[in-house]
């Protein structure tokens, strides 16, 4: 009966569903690693298992013990996990109630918000070098970080053979599950970076891990394949991770603001020299922090983000001193909380409208809407959302607004062309003299011809300003046609990296986490209300995609319908909508509803959440 598993060494199996679950199996006992689908009790109950003893976690994702309560019926298991992360799993509500994994995150998403909804009472917290028997079998414990901070890997061992259960270290020779999670603070060439700055910092922690795995035991990985050759999939890894590392680095923003980081990226390959630079045009002031001001002829200005009061103070300041004669409008370039903080009481104090790019206009106006790093809680009301291409005339200028994906997908372009002197073009954080920022993952930086950086690029070819600015560098600057050649290049070699480490069908759908997402993200009710909650999916694949989602709710709490097939349009968005009645009794506070997803026939289990303040 147990052939209904697959086979890794006489004795341990894997359950190939939502993720890779190992199974030990001693008669009618067996020992469990990692239950992420909920169907596992049944078939292992048809199996002929009676009784599952421990269950293994070697880390912390919340799909990895969807399976978790059907197991429970079959016996009171134990719960084994890696004692770093043994919070996440007892008390996940200090993740949920704390405002520092929810706003203004450039550190707090690590450790991940994929996390448990409920307790999960733990029997055993485990690290490095801790062994035990469990029916002949001897389990041995290595820590393996990585893909989080605490995870372990649990090497199995009975007369010569062996197995080792690995967590997401890897997926499959040469591949990881996804970039996202990899996204961690890091130090290279003496330099340290958070993880906001750290794209892929996770790399070198990942192949440390795995470098110390036993290389004769076949690897068993949370999700991906059974890898009977260790040895050459790790060095396949090690190879792809550096050439898409050396990809990333010679194109990248950040060598402007951390040179030494890169050091020893450089000299590999085409490596874009930094571009350059001009000092600023008497008609565009650098105010403070990110926040500027382009002036008109008469003394007018615009304001370009406001960061904190100290900025807004700035800006106050240069009318006091008669430098401008009074704000006509402030533009906001992007919705990070560094420059747009206290938009709303500029506008206010300033009494001048507020002006942005109609997609990201969304965010700025109900922030609680969305799960988005660097979100800042104040909301702004947008009082003129531009549309891509729209052109207005003001002061001595012509200002053309267009949407501008480029640092984030919640992004926007200003192309400001005086009547006299060079055209300007306000590109938030988008680029710098040294290439294009994309050093976030979370930030939704999608690759592809027509898309994120590179449709930025485009543009500004086609506009060729004489000069660009970002909010964050001092200077004007200027891209050569060699420089856009080189930028483009190697964002078409990077689609082609990221695609052959990545098991997806398009490599966004590994980089940007958002692809499926839910909306609003967060929001309040009274216990007994009805709420509306959708579920967004962008199909990254060329073709139409099936999705199929279900909320997964607590006693009391219905959702209609309960269930949702759905197609899902090639490179479009498409949603799935759900009226969930909270339960009468619902006990006021955090609601977390994990909802349960497929798709193109992939189960991703509870993959994704929304929540619910309940009063
Ligand atoms: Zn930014
Ligand atoms: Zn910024």
């Amino acid at each position: 009966m147990l052939d209904t598993f697959e086979t890794v060494v006489p004795g341990i199996f894997v359950d190939r569903a939502s993720c890779l679950a190992g199974i030990i199996v001693a008669g009618d006992r067996a020992l469990v690693v990692n239950p992420g689908d909920p169907g596992l009790g049944s078939r292992l109950w048809e199996a002929g298992v009676r009784q599952v003893e421990q269950v293994l976690f070697t880390h912390h994702r919340r799909e990895l013990a969807d399976g978790l309560d059907e197991l429970r019926e079959l016996g009171a298991a134990e719960v084994v996990v890696p004692a770093a992360e043994r919070e996440l799993f007892e008390h996940p509500a200090a993740y949920w109630d704390n405002a520092n994994t929810r706003w203004r995150l450039l550190c707090g998403h690590v450790p991940y918000h994929v996390t448990h909804v409920d307790p999960i009472p733990v029997a055993r917290a485990v690290a490095e070098g801790d062994t035990w028997e469990w029916c002949g079998w001897k389990i041995t414990v290595l820590a393996t970080p990585g893909y989080t901070d605490g995870a372990v890997s649990y090497l199995v061992e009975e007369n010569g053979q062996s197995v080792v259960f690995c967590g997401d270290l890897i997926y499959a020779p040469g591949m990881v599950r996804d970039f996202y999670c990899l996204q961690h603070g890091n130090e290279q060439n003496g330099h340290r970076v958070g993880d906001y700055h750290g794209f892929l910092g996770s790399m070198e922690t990942i192949l440390a891990s795995l470098r110390r795995l036993p290389l004769q035991a076949v690897l068993v990985p949370a999700h991906g394949e059974v890898i009977a050759e260790p040895q050459a999939a790790i060095d396949l890894l090690d190879e792809r991770f550096r050439a898409v590392y050396r990809n990333y680095g010679s194109i990248s923003a950040l060598r402007w603001y951390f040179p030494a980081y890169f050091a020893h990226v450089q000299g590999h390959g085409e490596f874009l020299p930094e571009q350059e630079t001009f000092p600023l045009p008497p008609n565009v002031i650098h105010v403070s922090c990110t926040t500027w001001a382009l002036v008109a002829e008469n003394r007018r200005a615009l304001l370009v983000d406001v960061f904190g009061p100290k900025d807004l103070a700035a800006a106050t300041k240069l009318v006091e001193t008669g430098q401008i004669a009074g704000y006509d409008g402030i533009w906001i370039t992007h919705y990070h909380y560094d420059h747009m903080d206290t938009v709303a009481e500029a506008a206010r104090v300033l009494d001048c409208p507020v002006l942005t790019d109609q997609v990201m206009a969304p965010v700025l106006e109900c922030p609680t809407d969305w799960f988005l790093t660097c979100l800042s809680p104040n909301a702004v009301q947008v009082d003129h959302p531009t549309a891509d291409g729209e052109t207005w005339r003001w002061e001595n200028y012509t200002l053309t607004a267009f949407h501008f994906p480029g640092q984030t997908l919640y992004h926007s372009g200003l192309f400001a062309v005086p009547d006299e002197g060079p055209s300007l073009f306000f590109a938030g954080d988008a680029v710098t003299p040294t290439g294009i920022d994309d050093y976030c993952t979370w930030n939704r930086n999608w690759l592809g011809e027509d898309v994120g950086l590179a449709y930025c690029l485009k543009l500004l070819r086609e506009l060729d300003p004489d000069m660009i600015f970002n909010q964050h560098v001092e200077v004007g600057f200027r891209f050569s046609p060699e420089a856009y050649e080189i930028m483009l290049d190697t964002l078409a070699e990077r689609e082609e990296l990221f695609a052959a480490m990545l098991p997806w069908e398009h490599s966004n759908f590994g980089t940007d986490e958002y692809w499926v997402h839910t909306w609003p993200y967060e929001q309040q009710a009274v216990a007994g209300d009805e709420i509306r909650l959708e579920v967004r999916f962008f199909n990254h694949a060329p073709e139409m995609r099936d999705a199929w989602v279900a909320p997964l709710l607590p006693e009391g709490c219905e959702s209609e319908p309960e269930v949702l097939r759905l197609p899902c349009r090639a490179r479009a968005e498409s949603m799935a909508v759900f009226t969930i009645r909270i339960a009468p009794d619902q006990p006021p506070g955090r609601l977390v509803i994990p909802f349960h997803i497929e798709f193109g026939g992939q189960d991703l289990g509870s993959f994704r959440e929304a929540v619910v303040a309940v009063s």
